[in-house]
């Protein structure tokens, strides 16, 4: 490639890859070749499959074969694919993502006479825009106050779970959480010690659960968790280890130490059920646990 198109291609905040039909690489521009650590020479006249072969997927095929075979565009995003060329992040790390998140797309490219000889790929980093949209959906679905998840998570969450678990016969369990004479904190120690109790009392549950469960904030002291693959009987050594852990817990409040307990009620899945017949079976099981004498896990069959 020559002239003021070559020196464009060269500069542009972009990557930008030519590829033969065969997959062969033909043009490896500059900022490929920074955020690679491969010289366009070294990498040029190789198939790309050999630097990359992560890339040879269905997904990447299809999108290239649509491209080469039928002349039509394609679109990889970041949505979907996260990336196609695994290069580490610009700057300094963000928490969330190790690999810069790209937004891609192949051309076709023809030849005088029209035939497709050449695909173009184009790579452009959205890692930043990732980042915040991510932060966003986080803010839409998480409690501010405890980091848990909020309420309007669950009434999405929690009827696909049901269903899927139904649909599977396979075991999902929900506890339901509540925090004893909560209402005495207040009184006695301020709302601010209040708001520190429930968000450390969050904090030792989430600390509890697996990564595949799912603590959610279901009200003003109350919590839900959803426990997928899980029958009743393992359901309720969670909450009673839910229920220790709380009342082992000193929470620190001025001059003074906080302690309070926890009522749990555990319910799972039946067939007849439906989530909110689900919910409303563990609710009855902490309406026993708050009537029984609190700090206590009662499971309702
Ligand atoms: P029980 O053992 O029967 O559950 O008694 P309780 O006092 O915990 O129950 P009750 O439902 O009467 O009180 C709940 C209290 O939780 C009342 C409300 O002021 C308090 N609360 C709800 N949301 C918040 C919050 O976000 N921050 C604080 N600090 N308090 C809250
Ligand atoms: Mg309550
Ligand atoms: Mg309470």
């Amino acid at each position: 490639m020559e002239g003021l198109p070559a020196q464009i291609l060269e500069i542009v905040d972009l990557g930008v890859v030519v590829l033969d039909t065969e997959f062969r690489v033909c043009y490896w521009n500059r900022w490929m070749a920074f955020h690679s650590g491969i010289a366009a020479e070294a990498i040029t006249g190789t198939p790309i499959f050999e630097s990359y072969p992560k890339l040879n997927t269905p997904e990447f095929l299809r999108g290239a074969r649509m491209s080469l075979t039928f002349g039509s565009p394609a679109v990889f995003p970041q949505s979907l694919h996260h990336y196609l060329f695994p290069f580490k992040v610009v700057g300094t790390p963000n928490g969330m993502f190790d690999l810069m998140q790209q937004h891609c797309t192949s051309a076709p490219l023809r030849e005088p006479d029209g035939e497709i000889g050449h695909l173009l790929i184009t790579v452009q980093d959205v890692t930043e825009r990732a980042i915040s949209q991510q932060r966003l959906r986080e803010l839409n679905i998480r409690d501010q106050l405890t980091g848990a998840y909020n309420r309007r998570y669950l009434d999405h969450r929690l009827p696909d779970e049901c269903k899927r678990h139904d649909r599977h016969h396979r075991s999902l369990s929900v506890i339901m959480i509540d925090i004893d004479f909560f209402k005495k904190v207040n009184d006695q120690h301020g709302h601010e010690a209040g708001d520190k109790v429930l968000s450390q009392v969050a904090g030792k549950l989430m600390a509890t659960v697996r990564k595949t469960d799912c603590l959610v904030r279901y009200g003003g002291e109350e919590f839900c968790c959803i426990l997928p693959e899980t029958p009743l009987e393992n359901a309720c050594v969670l909450a009673d280890r839910f229920r220790t852990s709380v009342e082992r817990l000193a929470i620190a409040a001025g001059s003074t130490e906080l302690r309070v307990t926890i009522s749990l009620g555990v319910a799972q899945l039946r067939p007849e059920d439906t989530h909110a017949t689900l919910l409303k079976r563990a609710d009855e099981g902490l309406y026993d646990a708050k009537q029984s004498g609190r700090n206590r896990v009662i499971a309702r069959t």
